[in-house]
């Protein structure tokens, strides 16, 4: 790669004014909401290449809701200009001189972390999604200044220890989503105990939540997916949940309580109206509820009472991506299993209309784009 990379730009320059007023003035909505999927090829200066580091030829990138928060700043002020996509599948071009688990050719793929300090507790622990010095894909900068580019573009230079080897049974547009999707919802599943006579409700079945029913039933567990859309019930039943729950029906939690050992959120937006206690009495006792999905930075929790959580000792907890261990392990369940998730494809090029249709919660389960801009 040479120092300039083609790829495809988040923001009209002529938004950036503009948002920058919002910030100032954060309860203004967007004067032009339309605008922040209209994207455009530019060219940025990749992360200076390092022995520990690996260039990768991207050939796919999946859409995930962060680069929807991201691009129209609902998390906070993004840096500018900013290249999302953290679902990232290619092919190894380069190495540096101190790598030693990949070669040219190797097929891998980056998820939503390319840095952490990698000398800490959490780092040491396998925890190294969890670092305090943890580097987003985008979105973020190295130590160096270098600001941190995403997936949507032809090629990404990345420290070794976050790339995955994608098993050759697994094609590439199945893979893509894994590395964030499928990563942040086996992580909490893992660690939590989904098994064989665990009992796991799933919230919200768009990409992240069609990933938990996939996974938890291949780790043996029973599945209660939760959602409110009646369109969804069959594709959910085709996934392998084994009881699906319509959230609009009136006190559907009565007849769950004291039943679920895990209840995985993957809610991006919850509001006050979202009954939260009502899901935390599903909970068996010591049961868990985490959740994985951030909603914008306005959009706060429910407001709950120590009732909601003192008679069945239930735990409020949360959980951020998966470490390099897990997403090994994630992909080997994928390969051995002949897991594959619910993509659909479009060319790179189109990707503003992906994440216009994720927006609109229009995508049945996942978008994947593939390479067109090189
Ligand atoms: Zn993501
Ligand atoms: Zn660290």
């Amino acid at each position: 790669m040479d120092d300039v990379d083609h790829t495809l730009q988040l923001y009209n320059p002529r938004q950036l004014r503009v948002v920058d007023d919002i910030f100032l003035t954060p309860l203004l909505s967007l004067p032009h909401p339309s605008k922040w999927h209209d994207l455009k090829v530019i060219d940025f200066t990749p992360k200076t290449f390092e022995p520990e580091d690996i260039e990768i030829s991207i050939t796919h990138c999946g859409v995930c809701g962060s680069d929807v928060h991201t691009l129209t700043q609902g998390w906070g002020k993004s840096q500018l200009p900013l290249v999302v996509g953290h679902e990232i599948i290619g092919t190894v071009s380069r190495v540096g001189d101190n790598v030693s688990e990949f070669k040219a050719g190797d097929r891998v793929g980056v998820g939503a972390q390319r840095g952490s300090c990698l000398e800490c507790r959490e780092c040491k622990d396998d925890y190294e999604n969890y670092c305090t010095n943890s580097i987003d894909t985008y979105n973020s900068q190295y130590p160096d200044g270098v600001v941190a580019q995403g997936g949507f573009s032809t090629a990404i230079r990345v420290h070794e220890r976050f790339v995955f080897p994608v098993p050759e049974e697994i094609e590439s547009h199945h893979a893509a989503s894994m590395m964030c999707a499928g990563l942040t919802v086996f992580s909490p599943l893992k660690t939590h105990g989904a098994g064989p006579g665990k009992k796991v409700g799933i919230m919200g079945i768009g990409g992240l939540g069609h990933y938990a029913i996939l996974w938890a039933k291949a780790m043996g567990a029973e599945v209660y997916a939760f959602t409110h859309d009646d369109s969804k019930v069959d594709d959910i039943k085709k996934m392998g949940a084994d009881h699906v729950i319509n959230t609009n029906k009136e006190d559907f939690h009565k007849d769950l309580v004291r039943t679920l050992d895990i209840l995985l959120s993957t809610r991006d937006v919850f509001g006050d109206s979202v009954p939260l206690g009502d899901y935390l009495s599903m909970l068996y006792v010591h049961g868990r509820f985490v959740t994985v999905g951030i909603p914008d930075a306005n959009d706060a929790l429910p407001p709950i009472h120590a009732f909601d959580l003192v008679p069945n000792g239930c735990l409020l907890g949360g959980s951020k991506i998966g470490s390099k261990k897990e997403c090994l392990e994630m992909l080997e369940l994928a390969r051995s299993k002949g897991i594959k998730p619910w993509v659909e494809e479009l060319p790179m090029r189109e990707v503003g209309k992906a994440l216009q249709n994720l927006k609109d919660n229009n995508v049945r389960y996942r978008y994947v784009v593939k390479q067109d801009i090189a």
